[in-house]
């Protein structure tokens, strides 16, 4: 394929640099987000952030501009997330409204839908959540217990969801429920919007290793969802879902970002720790920065064939599988130029990054697990991408 920019594309990568250059909150490519006390204060920095960023039309690049977005492609998605990270622009703070919930309602809800909840969703104004796992229900989400039952104008929601990322402060989450109890698992299953605010839904933080609180248990008692809030049909959630989990590990600009930044900050780590001219560790920094090329190219491969119109479908288990193992060497790296430091935490003298390192390494050993295990991952390319048998 050719990766030469047109000149559309060049202009819209210099109007986003110009705009970064002039609004970011901190010296242009040079930033790092300020230290949060806990992650309320994060998530309100990030929502004034994304709000800004979305005066520019900068969030959702490819959506309709109807609802806020650019009207662009894939391939002007691409691009912008990249200045993004040229930037050191802060991560948003809706990304999972932004890059999972808000694709499918655009696929798939209804023209009062859209309007109601898509611009809400690029100015962070309202935040959403992924309401799927289950303590019964991950890899294998077709056997999830949390029912819907019919009542007028509506449905009443019981059961529990387990793992919920940033439901502490979603307005809204998406939410799968078993409708019908008489037919195979896949279809008896309905895709709701559920407000995060109703009657009857409790949230209840865990703990994670880093000692933050990211995600949550859910926990639903009576809670009405009124008919309007079903995405597609009824029974049909299944299908919907997918079109969500497409989303979640196909193109993934967003964690290209973030590991081009990090491959970046390690080559800068390794030059002043003198870790560059150790024989051990060269190799690995060259391992890491040919790996983030690959990982690039591959995202250029799934975007030339989402911008001929075909979903990334199955082959985006590949580029989760190779970002996710890329990132747990990268970080193992990481520890090594380290060396000594490498057992400290924040507020440690003498310690590179004040525990931010240390704090990504935890926090990507999860990265195996969530968008679907690795396990899994391999399995879909297995049947779906070599036609292994089952
Ligand atoms: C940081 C993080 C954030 C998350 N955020 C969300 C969120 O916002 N919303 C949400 O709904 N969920 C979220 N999840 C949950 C995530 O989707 C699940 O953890 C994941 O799908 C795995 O399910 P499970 O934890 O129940 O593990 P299980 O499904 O119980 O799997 C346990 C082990 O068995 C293996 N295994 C299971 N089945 C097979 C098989 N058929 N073949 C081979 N191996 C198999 C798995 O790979 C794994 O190693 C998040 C998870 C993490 C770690």
């Amino acid at each position: 394929m050719d990766l030469t920019p047109t000149p559309t594309e060049q202009e819209l990568r210099d109007e986003c640099r110009e705009w970064l250059q002039r609004f970011l909150p901190w010296e242009y490519g040079q930033g790092l987000p300020p230290r949060f006390d806990d992650l309320a204060e994060e998530v309100a920095f990030g929502r004034d952030w994304q709000a800004k960023l979305a005066t520019g039309r900068w969030v959702g690049v490819a959506w309709p501009v109807e609802y806020g977005g650019r009207g662009g492609g894939p391939v002007e998605h691409y691009i912008v997330t990249e200045e993004l990270a040229r930037a050191r622009a802060p991560e948003l703070v809706g990304r999972i409204g932004v890059n999972l919930l808000g694709p499918t309602v655009l696929a798939h809800g209804t023209a009062e839908q859209r309007t109601r909840f898509l611009p809400k969703i690029l100015a962070a104004e309202e935040i959403w959540c992924q309401l799927f796992s289950e303590p019964e229900a991950g890899s294998d989400l077709a056997s999830l217990r949390t029912r819907a039952t019919r009542v007028e104008g509506g449905w009443l929601i019981n059961g529990q969801k387990v793992w919920t990322s940033y439901a502490q402060f979603a307005d809204w989450g998406a939410c799968l429920a078993r409708t019908n109890l008489d037919v195979k698992p896949q279809i008896g299953i309905t895709y709701f919007v559920v407000d995060m605010r109703a009657p009857g839904v409790e949230v209840r933080p865990l703990r994670q290793i880093t000692d933050e609180r990211e995600f949550n248990e859910v926990f639903f008692t009576d809670v009405f969802v009124p008919d309007d809030r079903v995405v597609g049909a009824v029974d049909e959630g299944w299908r919907i879902a997918n079109s969500t989990l497409t989303h979640e590990r196909g193109v993934n600009p967003r964690q290209l970002v973030i590991h081009a930044q990090l491959v970046d900050e390690l080559w800068k780590l390794a030059s002043e720790s003198g870790a560059l001219d150790d024989p051990r560790l060269g190799p690995r920094l060259a391992e890491a920065f040919v790996e983030i090329q690959l990982f690039r190219l591959h995202n250029w491969r799934s975007i030339s064939r989402t911008a001929k119109g075909t979903e990334p479908g199955p082959v985006g288990s590949i580029n989760k599988l190779w970002w996710s193992e890329m990132s747990k060497r990268l970080h193992d790296t990481v520890m090594d130029v380290l060396a000594e430091h490498a057992p400290l935490w924040r507020g440690a003298d003498d310690n590179p990054g004040d525990g931010a390192w240390q704090r990504s390494w935890l926090y990507y050993q999860a990265s195996s697990i969530w968008a679907g295990t690795n396990e899994i991952q391999r399995n879909v390319i297995a049947e779906r991408t070599l036609g292994l048998p089952r």
